[in-house]
C-alpha cells in the first residue's frame, strides 16, 4: 500500500526528464534524511548516494559545517535582493571564487575577476552567453560586412554537448533526444566531434580491457577537424564569437573524458581564430575531476595529469587552460542550495561599461541572484574543499575507485569504463569485443539502476553509461560497496 507521501507524489508532482507513465507504474522511494554518503527513505531503509545527488553533493549529506553556516547566516537574514544593494557572504564568497580560479601565480591581476550570481547551471550558461554574444557584437569590426549590419556572434560547441534546459543553453546542446523537439525556438549552433575514444571513427585500436584513451592509435584526426571548422568559419567571414566546452569530461554527453592534451590543443586553436572560451564547470568544477592520482593502478600507463600538492578545483587548471568565461554551479554550494556563477574578465566587463544613457548594461538578473543562504553555505563549501582533510579524503576515494572500478571488465557486457577524478562512467554494450549498442528502448541503462535501488545504492544512467560519481566523504567500504552492487545488477539484469 503505499504511503500518504507516496500517494501525493503521484498525484501532483511531475519529475524531471521522466516518463510520468512509468513513474506512475511504481511507487516512488521518498527521501526523508541523509547523512554523508547514505540517503535514507521515510520507511528507514538506507541508500548509498552513488551520484551525489545527481552531481551536486561534494562533502556528503548533513555537513556540521555547512549546516552550521546556514544557521548562522539564518540568525542574520536569508535573502536580500543584489538588485541596488550588496550583501556580505556574497562579497566575500565573490573574491574566495576569484582567487581559486586563477593560477596563483595571477593573484595580484586575476584574468577571471568579475563574478555574476544566478541560480543554476542553465542561468550560468545563459549568462555567459549573452555576455558573450553582446561583448562580440560590441567588440568586434563592422567593416567586413558593412555598418549597416550588427557583427555576427556564433557559437561553437561539442557534439553530445548539454549546458542546461533554458532555450539559450539548449541552443548550445547536442542531443537529439533532449533537443530536437524544440528546435523551432532555438538559435542555430555549430558542433565539432567530441574526442570520445571508445566511439571515435579515427581510432584504429581494437578493443582492450582498459579506458580506450589509453591505447587509442590515431593522429589527433578530432583536433583536425576542430581546426577545419574555424578555418571554414573564417572563410565566410562570420568567425566564432565563442567555443564553449566541457573540460575535461563532458558530463551529460555520456561521461565521455578527454584524452591528456586535447583541451589545451582544441582551445589553442579556438584563440587562435579570435573565439572567446566558455567553460561549463557546472558538473566538473569544484574538484570533481580530481586530485591528481590518474596514474593510478586503473590506467597505469596514462601520464599524470594534475598531480600535485594543492590540487587546483577547476578542470580547466588542470590543462592550464584560462577561458574568458567559467560557468559553476552544481557543487558551488556543496550541494545544498540552488546557486550559480558565471566568472569572467575585466575586459568583458568594461565593454558594459558606460554613462547611464548610452544603456550598455548587461539587463540581466534573477530574484535570488546572490542569496545569502546560499552565498554562506558555498563559503563554507570551498573551505572544506581547501582543508587538508578534503584532499586526503578525496586522493583516497579517487584511489579506491580506480582499484574497484577495474573489478567491473570481468563482465562481458563493460565496453569501456572511463573515469576522471571522482567521475567514472560505465558503458554497457552487448559484448566487449564488437561494442555493438543496446537499443535504447530497451532501457537497459534504467533496468540497471532499478536493480541497483533494489540492492541499497541509487544512481542515473544516461543511455547505456552507468554514472558513479560519489560524494567525497565517502569510505572505501562505500566504495567498494556501491560498485558491487552495481556487479551484481548488470550481472543479474543481463543474465543470457
Ligand atoms: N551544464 C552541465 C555540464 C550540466 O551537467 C548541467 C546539469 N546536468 C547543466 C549545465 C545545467 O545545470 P542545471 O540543471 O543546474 O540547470
Amino acid at each position: 500500500m503505499p504511503s500518504r507521501l507516496q500517494q501525493l507524489d503521484k498525484r501532483f508532482v511531475w519529475h524531471p526528464f521522466t516518463q510520468m507513465r512509468d513513474w506512475l507504474k511504481g511507487d516512488p522511494i521518498v527521501i526523508g534524511s541523509g547523512h554523508g554518503a547514505t540517503l535514507r527513505d521515510i520507511r528507514g531503509r538506507e541508500y548509498l548516494d552513488a551520484n551525489s545527488s545527481i552531481w551536486t553533493n561534494l562533502h556528503g549529506h548533513n555537513h556540521p559545517k555547512i549546516n552550521a553556516a546556514i544557521r548562522r547566516q539564518l540568525k542574520k537574514i536569508a535573502h536580500s535582493s543584489a538588485l541596488g544593494l550588496a550583501n556580505e557572504p556574497a562579497s566575500l564568497l565573490a573574491a574566495k571564487m576569484v582567487s581559486a580560479a586563477n593560477p596563483e601565480s595571477a593573484i595580484r591581476n586575476p584574468k577571471l575577476s568579475k563574478v555574476f550570481y544566478s541560480d543554476d547551471g542553465s542561468t550560468a550558461l545563459e549568462v555567459a552567453l549573452k555576455l558573450a554574444y553582446e561583448y562580440t557584437r560590441r567588440t568586434r569590426s563592422k567593416s567586413a560586412r558593412g555598418a549597416a549590419q550588427p557583427a555576427p556572434a556564433r557559437f561553437l560547441s561539442l557534439d553530445g554537448a548539454y549546458h542546461g534546459d533554458t532555450i539559450g543553453a539548449v541552443s548550445l546542446g547536442h542531443i537529439d533526444l533532449f533537443h530536437k523537439a524544440y528546435r523551432g525556438l532555438l538559435f542555430k549552433t555549430d558542433k565539432v566531434p567530441s574526442p570520445y575514444c571508445y566511439r571515435c571513427p579515427f581510432n584504429r585500436a581494437r578493443p582492450e580491457r582498459d579506458d580506450a584513451r589509453n591505447h587509442r592509435k590515431c593522429e589527433w584526426e578530432c583536433v583536425g577537424k576542430f581546426e577545419q571548422q574555424f578555418s571554414t568559419q573564417k572563410k565566410k567571414r562570420d568567425p566564432y564569437a565563442a567555443f564553449v566546452f566541457e573540460p575535461l569530461m563532458q558530463g551529460a554527453a555520456g561521461m565521455i573524458p578527454q584524452p591528456e592534451g586535447w583541451l589545451k590543443r582544441v582551445t589553442a586553436i579556438a584563440r587562435g581564430h579570435g573565439a572567446l572560451l566558455i567553460a561549463d564547470e557546472v558538473m566538473t568544477g569544484f574538484g570533481r575531476t580530481g586530485v591528481g592520482v590518474q596514474a593510478s593502478a586503473c590506467q597505469e600507463n596514462a601520464p599524470k595529469r594534475g598531480l600535485q600538492q594543492h590540487p587546483p578545483l577547476f578542470a580547466c587548471q588542470q590543462e592550464a587552460v584560462e577561458p574568458d568565461f567559467l560557468c559553476l554551479a552544481k557543487g558551488m554550494t556543496g550541494g545544498y542550495l540552488p546557486m550559480a556563477a558565471t566568472l569572467t574578465t575585466r575586459k568583458v566587463f568594461d565593454a558594459f561599461l558606460g554613462e547611464y544613457h548610452e544603456f550598455k548594461t548587461f539587463f540581466h538578473g534573477h530574484s535570488y541572484t546572490a542569496n545569502q543562504l546560499g552565498a554562506a553555505a558555498s563559503l563554507a563549501s570551498l573551505e572544506i574543499l581547501q582543508s587538508e582533510r578534503s584532499i586526503q579524503a578525496r586522493r583516497r576515494l579517487e584511489m579506491t575507485l580506480a582499484e574497484e572500478l577495474k573489478t567491473l571488465w570481468s563482465l562481458p557486457q563493460v565496453g569501456d569504463i572511463r573515469r576522471t577524478g571522482l567521475v567514472a562512467g560505465i558503458e554497457l554494450v552487448r559484448d566487449w569485443r564488437t561494442k555493438e549498442p543496446f537499443a535504447l528502448r530497451d532501457r537497459i541503462g534504467i533496468r540497471v539502476c532499478e536493480a541497483m535501488a533494489k540492492r541499497g545504492v541509487l544512481t542515473r544512467s544516461i543511455g547505456n553509461v552507468i554514472v558513479l560519481m560519489p560524494p567525497y566523504c565517502t569510505t572505501p567500504g562505500q566504495t567498494k560497496r556501491m560498485i558491487d552492487v552495481l556487479r551484481d545488477s548488470v550481472a543479474t539484469t543481463l543474465k543470457r
